[in-house]
């Protein structure tokens, strides 16, 4: 079998056009939803990632700011920024870029985020509607995941998924996601990490792999089964003389065997990643719809 691609670049496309229409018809109500991120330190990705989400922003005519704060900010002075952002009525959703320096508590800053304006969808007050089955923000992966298998036409209910990786980032909440009794969910769903014994032995049953480890390769066509759908959230940066750049990206699933296998499979880059902003800009549109009292 060679699986069909599950392309998230063409898809989050797509949801940025069905976005521009959604913000167009809040600007005739005379509300522009917008998003503020807080950069703190000079991480390069980070950089990188929140110029991406600003640039993203503008695509579909989201207002978007970006507070950039050097490293040596304090706890209280962080809380502060969050605050006025919280009270800003331009303001629909903030977002805290992780990783922040580790002597600031990321946890805690998190949590100072209004639960209303948290797009990134962490803050407790949003996991644990998640985890009831009432969600208001998701958080962004794991829901660009949900929506590839949804516009793939993956059928979930009663299937047997395996997710590597337990993260607060994807991994835990995906799994909240694909347990839940909705029409796009309703799985059986087991969750490996590095104290599984044999993942393999778990994999190799599962009708749908979603992989969200950081491990390069991690997962190759020998641990599937025929006709399974493998979904590969992990980025990683491996060296490869043979390129121009020295280095290629890969996702923690070996593209050329799995797919030999697969029945559907994501590309890394351009399955998951993609998705991310597009969920993070749906997430923000959703926000200025409840906080006018559309949504
Ligand atoms: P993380 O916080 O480091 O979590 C990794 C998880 O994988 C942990 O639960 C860990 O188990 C498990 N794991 C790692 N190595 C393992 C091994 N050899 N065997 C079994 N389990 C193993 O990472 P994350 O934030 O969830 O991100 C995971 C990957 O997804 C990374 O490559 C990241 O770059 C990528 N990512 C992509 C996107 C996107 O937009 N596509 C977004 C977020 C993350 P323990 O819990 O036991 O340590």
């Amino acid at each position: 079998m060679t699986a069909e691609l599950i392309d998230g670049s063409e898809t989050a496309k797509q949801i940025r056009r069905e976005l521009t229409a959604q913000v167009q018809e809040l600007a005739a109500k005379g509300i522009v939803p917008g998003l503020a991120a807080i950069l703190v330190g000079d991480d390069p990705p980070s950089k990188i990632y929140v110029n991406s989400k600003a640039k993203n922003c503008q695509k579909v005519g989201v207002y978007s700011e970006v507070i950039r704060k050097d490293a040596g900010i304090t706890q209280d002075e962080l809380y502060s920024v969050i605050d006025s952002l919280n009270s800003n009525p331009r303001i629909s959703g903030i977002l805290l870029q992780s990783p922040i320096p580790s002597f600031l508590d990321e946890f805690a800053a998190c949590v100072r985020i209004n639960p209303i304006k948290d797009v990134d969808g962490l803050h407790p007050d949003n996991v644990g509607r998640l985890l009831i089955g009432k969600p208001r923000y998701q958080s962004c992966t794991p829901l660009g995941v949900i929506e590839l298998l949804k516009r793939y036409r993956v059928e979930m209910k009663g299937k047997e998924v395996v997710i590597v990786g337990r993260s607060n980032l994807v991994g835990k909440p995906l799994a909240a996601m694909l347990m839940q009794k909705w029409p796009e969910t309703n799985a059986t769903v087991t969750i490996c990490h590095s104290a599984t014994r044999d993942i393999y032995d778990h994999t190799r049953r599962a009708d749908v792999v979603i992989t969200a480890m950081g491990q390069p390769e991690f997962l190759r066509g020998e641990h599937i089964k025929e006709g399974a759908v493998i979904i590969d959230v992990g980025i990683s940066r491996i060296d490869d003389p043979s390129v121009e750049k020295g280095y290629r990206i890969v996702g923690d699933c070996h593209f050329e065997s799995c797919s030999a296998k697969a029945s559907k499979i994501t590309p890394v880059p351009g399955g998951v990643g993609p998705m991310t902003i597009a969920m993070l800009l749906t997430n923000t549109v959703l926000a200025a719809k409840i906080q006018h009292g559309l949504a």
